[in-house]
């Protein structure tokens, strides 16, 4: 039967590969929407505004004050693999900015209708362009590719409208743009308080209200604050350790026994990404449940760094996870800067003698 016989390999067609890739990259509105901030960032913004309108799956804007993107870069700006931040491979070791790969805008280019508007600072004016699978695009059917020149404040903004319209089964298995929308507004929420001092807002369009709204110069516990509430904010007390042989270094805020959490909230940041990262989670959690009483769960802000050269952050394509060397010592530093400091707040040796 047919079934017994090889069919012939044919290579991909470029399109096929490219929507592919994209569906990798980009999963959800909420990881588009960190490789947007972390272009902002990466761009010098001090404030990154964020409109959401179905869970971000209608449409995502984030405005920035940033540098903007050269004119003459417009065309080249959303093909795959087209970077200003890596020219060689060994920069990679020493790398300082978020990305590297040139591939987001790509992505979201291929699986959203996707448009810039951009200023230089020494620009007259704005430009604004469309774009689908990388490349440009007239903004209406038969009229020019060209960047248009239009009136626009200094910085950047990308609007993704109608993200996986083209990916029928992932539209349809994001159905729910209320859980979208809390993602977003965590990634948001959760840059806001490691890049605090960088102004964030985060909006529905048509809500009444915003609801992020962070302040230039502000710090990580106001942030933690407004976003978290006063009385998480005010259980908090906070860790430093560094490490010269192993060269890592972290700091952070922790939860104490003073206010009980039932819920384990982590915010990890490794090189200033957002991570995941199990094993440091699962140990920090058990330390908890451990030392405090059963109901109590951790929040941790954690500020991770560790030397470039041993962290690789190409393990996953979203970024979302990293591995690096020396994992059990750095780990086992946690723990302990943690219990320790957990012993030495009178409130949790009450409460743990009392357990
Ligand atoms: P990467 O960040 O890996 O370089 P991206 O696809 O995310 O790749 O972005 C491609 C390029 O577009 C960046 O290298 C940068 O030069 C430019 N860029 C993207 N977003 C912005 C922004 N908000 N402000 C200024 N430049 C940007
Ligand atoms: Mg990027």
């Amino acid at each position: 039967s047919s079934k017994r016989k090889p069919a012939p390999i044919r290579k991909l067609e470029e399109s096929v590969i490219n929507r592919i890739a994209a569906g990798e990259i980009i999963n959800r509105p909420s990881n588009a929407l960190k490789e947007l901030l972390e272009n902002s960032l990466d761009a010098g913004a001090t404030n990154i505004s964020i409109s959401v309108k179905d869970g971000g799956m209608k449409l995502l804007q984030i405005q920035d004050n940033g540098h903007g993107i050269r004119t003459e870069d417009l065309p080249l700006v959303c093909e795959r693999f087209t970077t200003s931040k890596l020219k060689v491979y060994e920069d990679l070791s020493t790398i300082q900015t978020y990305g590297f790969r040139g591939e987001a805008l790509a992505s979201i280019s291929h699986v959203s209708h996707l448009s810039i508007t951009t200023k230089q600072a020494d620009s007259e004016c704005a430009y604004k362009a469309n774009y689908a699978d990388g490349k440009l695009v007239p903004a209406k059917p038969g009229g020019s590719c060209e960047p248009e020149p239009c009136a626009g404040n200094n910085g950047t903004i990308l609007v993704a409208e109608d993200l996986f319209y083209n990916i029928p089964s992932r539209k349809s298995a994001l159905k729910n743009s209320r859980d979208e929308y809390n993602r977003i507004f965590e990634v948001a929420s959760r840059y806001a308080i490691h890049n605090a001092g960088v102004a964030f807002s985060c909006r529905k369009i048509g809500a009444p209200k915003t609801d992020l709204n962070t302040l230039q110069g502000a710090t990580s516990i106001t942030n933690i604050r407004q976003i978290f509430g006063a009385k998480i904010a005010s259980s908090l007390v906070d860790i430093e350790h560094s490490n010269d042989h192993y060269a890592f270094q972290f700091k952070g805020l922790i939860s104490s026994a003073s206010h009980e959490m039932h819920k384990s909230v982590f915010l990890l940041f490794i090189n200033h990404r957002l991570v995941d990262h199990t094993p440091i989670k699962r140990a920090v959690e058990s330390l908890y449940t451990s030392v405090l009483p059963k109901a109590s769960r951790p929040f941790i802000y954690l500020d991770l760094q560790i030397k470039p050269e041993n962290v690789d952050v190409n393990v996953h394509p979203t970024k979302r996870e990293v591995r690096f060397l020396n994992e059990d010592t750095i780990v086992a530093a946690i723990v302990d800067c943690i219990h320790k400091k957990l012993m030495s707040t009178s409130n949790s040796k009450s409460i743990s003698l009392q357990s």
